[in-house]
């Protein structure tokens, strides 16, 4: 036991490691490639700490190299949910009656774990299986899943610490952030790491207990992070993990009267089913569920007359391409005014000439494959409708025989409402459209309104009224919105990410709003000298 009121270690974002040719950094991460590349792990539901192994078994190959298993996942069933909801209830008490501090250092010595051996095995594995470029795995894998640590720590210190005031003569009041009063369920997208386990993570460090089911596709970074965060005393019960086809194993967690909460990262469909079935049992909840939910997008990037057209070539290029557009954040609308056009047009051709797609063991790659082969198959045929539709400007083709390669491709529509520039694609395609310079404030209108999502967007301008013209007609149609830069890599304790609209229901990861949704806030008032008389004053005679 011991009596304190803890400073925490003050967050600051972690550094993003070069992996320079010939440095020591990519020849232990090599390594690292190669002895995963050599191994087929088997991965188990986890209940109650117990790792279950129930033969029903999908496995997880390399997008880059589509004939290569990795890892083989072990589906669970309607037992395996049974089981995680008893342990994550069983398991509540004594996580919720932990000091703070106990469950924060398990998630500060996680950050720190990343800092040393375990972060070529998570950036390892999410280049592998998730098929990310040397750097997107480290800022994702790495860098954001450790600020996501650090930072929720000290945000959590932070609302713990706002008190109401106490300036009542005879009384004091408190407020008690409680755990949720039922379990967690996390369900994770494949694209990011960091976000995959953030999802358990935050509402577990204010004390509630998760049951987690990540995608498939990612299965292998999540399941070492998860095994490292056993190792640094995560207890058991605390995070279950029900490996499984969404749709069959999703409605089972949510028909739960235990469910105390959804954190849900992934895309609008699948959210919108959540959230329907969610209101369909809603009289069998214990409370209602908060229902926290980071869905797709359609993000832009809009440039005035008086931008400059390299910049803005760059941030098309890295904005819808890196990861293979398969970010949330990706551009995949982008608005240039017909002046502009030609220069931005060329740059882009000759920047995505030059860029290289391959393997991502191969460092000179810049893009790599597409998750699997329904990702593949989508973007194949839209190519096919492109070819037929638009002005391909580079790019048009994809690729599958020993990855799933889509090769990066910018289209031009001349229809606005073309359905390239309202869909999401979640690959490496973007559509153009070519505005006339003296449309600029109806070019911002459609913009807002050609899309249901309102996730991410760029302007582009070095007209400060048009700048302040287009925040103001965009404000609701993008929850993070970047001036002169591309729309995607928000940095966690900078830019809190999150969208409105279709794009989910904005409870910024990584910020003291998102951790708010998993407590349940209880006022406490305290008298010290109670009433003796139950009269008022004002009942006095005259
Ligand atoms: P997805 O919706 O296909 O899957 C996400 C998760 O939901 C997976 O674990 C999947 O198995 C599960 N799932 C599927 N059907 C389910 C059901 N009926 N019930 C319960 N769970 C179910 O998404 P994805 O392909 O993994 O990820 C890409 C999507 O995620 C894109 O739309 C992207 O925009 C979105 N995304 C959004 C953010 C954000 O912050 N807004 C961040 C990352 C990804």
């Amino acid at each position: 036991m011991y009596a304190s009121i803890a400073n925490v270690p003050p967050p600051v974002n972690e550094p993003v490691r070069a992996y320079l040719p010939g440095g020591s950094e990519r020849a232990t991460l090599e390594a690292e490639l190669a002895s995963q590349a050599g191994t087929v792990v088997e991965i188990p539901c986890v209940v109650g700490g117990k790792r279950i192994y129930t033969g029903r078994v999908r496995e997880v190959t390399m997008p880059c190299e589509h004939g290569h298993i990795l890892a083989r996942v072990h589906l669970g069933g309607p037992a395996e949910v049974e089981g995680a909801v008893a342990a994550a209830e069983s398991a509540r008490h004594d996580w919720a009656m932990l000091p703070w501090e106990a469950r924060a250092a398990i998630f500060l010595r996680a950050a720190d774990q990343l800092t040393g051996p375990w972060r070529d095995r998570v950036n390892a594995s999410t280049m592998l299986g998730q098929a990310k470029t040397v750097h997107q795995a480290e800022i994702d894998a790495a860098c954001e899943l450790i600020d996501f640590w650090r930072f929720n720590v000290a945000y959590y210190r932070q609302m713990m610490a706002e008190q109401p005031p106490a300036h009542t003569p005879g009384t004091w009041n408190r407020t008690d952030l409680r755990p949720l009063d039922g379990f967690v369920l996390a369900v994770s997208p494949f694209n990011f790491t960091s976000i995959a386990l953030n999802l358990p993570t935050a509402p577990a460090l204010v004390g509630n207990t998760v049951l987690w089911k990540p995608a498939t596709t990612s299965a292998l970074s999540c399941w070492y992070l998860f095994d490292m965060l056993e190792s640094v005393g995560l207890p058991p019960g605390v995070i279950n993990i029900v490996n499984g086809d969404g749709g069959d194993v999703g409605p089972l967690m949510y028909a739960r009267p235990e469910l105390g909460g959804v954190h849900f990262t992934g895309s609008t469909g699948v959210f919108q089913s959540m959230w329907h079935d969610i209101g369909t049992n809603i009289a069998r909840y214990r409370a209602y569920p908060r229902i926290v939910g980071e869905t797709g997008g359609k993000d832009f990037i809009v440039a005035h007359p008086s931008a400059e057209a390299r910049s803005l070539a760059v941030a098309i290029v890295r904005g819808s391409f890196e990861y293979q557009g398969q970010k949330c954040s990706a551009s995949s609308r982008v608005y240039v005014p017909r002046s502009l056009w030609p220069a931005v047009r060329a740059a882009c051709a000759e920047m995505m000439a030059e860029m290289k797609q391959g393997d991502v063991r191969d460092f000179s790659n810049f893009v790599a494959a597409v998750i699997d082969q329904r990702a593949f198959r989508k973007h194949h045929s839209w190519l096919e409708r492109l070819r037929a539709e638009t002005e391909i400007v580079s790019g048009g083709h994809a690729h599958g025989e020993t990855g799933w390669y889509v090769q990066p491709t910018l289209a031009r529509v001349d229809d606005p409402h073309h359905d390239l520039l309202s869909t999401e694609l979640f690959g490496p395609i973007a559509g153009v459209f070519v505005y006339e310079d003296a449309d600029w404030a109806q070019t911002l209108r459609l913009v807002d309104t050609t899309s249901p999502y309102a996730l991410t967007g760029a302007v582009f301008s070095n007209d400060r009224y048009a700048v302040e013209e287009a925040l103001g007609v965009l404000r609701h149609a993008a929850g993070n919105v970047y001036i002169n830069d591309k729309p995607t890599g928000a940095v966690v304790g900078q830019q809190p990410f999150g969208g409105g609209r279709s794009s989910g229901t904005n409870d910024k990861a990584g910020a003291p709003a998102n951790l708010m949704r998993w407590v349940s806030p209880r006022s406490i008032k305290e008298t010290f000298s109670p009433p003796t008389d139950w009269r008022y004053p004002f009942l006095g005679a005259r």
